[in-house]
Parts: C-alpha cells; sequence; structure tokens
C-alpha cells in the first residue's frame, strides 16, 4: 500500500529520494491517525518547509495546489499540520533526526518501513485550518488588457474594472 502510494508519487515528482518518502509516509499516518475514509475539500494539509515531500503529501493524503487545499508555510521543517474539517481533527507530524549512517536507498526504505515512533514526532496542531467553505466565484474582464480574470482578482481604477498586473502598471 505504501509502497505503491510512493511508486504513484514519484511519477509526479520526477524522481525517488528520501524527501518524496517523507511525505508519502507522513500524508499515509495521517489518514490511520485521523481515521480518513474519503477524499475531498474537508481534507487539509499546512506544511512548513518547501521540499521534495510535499509531492508525496500530495499524493498519499489528497490535500493539494490544485484542490486547495494544501498550503505552505515555509519554515524549512519536515513537518505537518494534517485536518479533517468534517470530524475536527488534527495532528501535526515532524520528521526526527534521522540516523546518519544510511545510505540514500537505505533511508528511502527506513522512512517508508520503520516503526511510525522512529520516524516522527507526533504532537497537537497550533496553527488553524481555514474553514471549509469553497464556493465558486464568477469572472470578469479587465478593462485595459482584456484578459478573463476571476472576479476576487478584479479591481475599479478611476471607474473600470482592471485586473492586478494593469492596476499596478498605473500607479
Ligand atoms: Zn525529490
Ligand atoms: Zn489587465
Amino acid at each position: 500500500m505504501i509502497r505503491e502510494l510512493y511508486e504513484k508519487a514519484g511519477i509526479l515528482h520526477g524522481h525517488y529520494c528520501p524527501g518524496l518518502a517523507i511525505g508519502v509516509r507522513a500524508g499515509f499516518e495521517a489518514n490511520r491517525i485521523l481515521e480518513i475514509e474519503s477524499r475531498g475539500h474537508h481534507l487539509y494539509c499546512i506544511a512548513e518547509g518547501r521540499a521534495c515531500h510535499l509531492d508525496g503529501v500530495q499524493m498519499a493524503f489528497g490535500a493539494t495546489m490544485g484542490n486547495g487545499n494544501l498550503e505552505l508555510k515555509d519554515m524549512g521543517k519536515s513537518a505537518f499540520n494534517f485536518y479533517d474539517r468534517h470530524s475536527g481533527k488534527s495532528v501535526r507530524l515532524i520528521l526526527r533526526v534521522l540516523p546518519d549512517d544510511m545510505s540514500r536507498d537505505e533511508m528511502k526504505i527506513f522512512i517508508l518501513e520503520a516503526p511510525f515512533d522512529e520516524v516522527f514526532i507526533r504532537s497537537e496542531t497550533s496553527l488553524a485550518a481555514p474553514p471549509d467553505v469553497y464556493k465558486p466565484v464568477g469572472s470578469g474582464k479587465c478593462s485595459v488588457c482584456g484578459e478573463s480574470c476571476k472576479e476576487p482578482y478584479l479591481r475599479f481604477l478611476n471607474g473600470a474594472l482592471v485586473c492586478l498586473a494593469c492596476e499596478e502598471k498605473f500607479r
């Protein structure tokens, strides 16, 4: 099961590395701890570092940049806050300092298969996830460049609707 997720994640990520394994294992364990039964907008993740692990989390937990449920607060850590906004449950997982006497290949296997407590420290989340209130928004047309743009990103400038890029040029 976890090997399969790791295989799939590597297709997205472009290579197989310990970082990818960290994300896959974290997402996999979050599913178990939070007792996730179905995927959807109720799932949310705040990752605390921009690195290879993000693609593993996206594949194993299903909160992605595309579905809007993955957020990055880059503090350079291999730490992840997972939320189920249906049940209200959440958990934070941070990678332990791993033994430094392993090859890269050994490390990948260790991260995927060693007992949970040897890979992660589990704690409560301190960050809040935004509420699950997905609403589709309409689009409008910028009166300067003519490009279509989501309404919340259009601004009034001298009585005309303009996009953020055009607004900047007229400042
Ligand atoms: Zn990588
Ligand atoms: Zn424009």
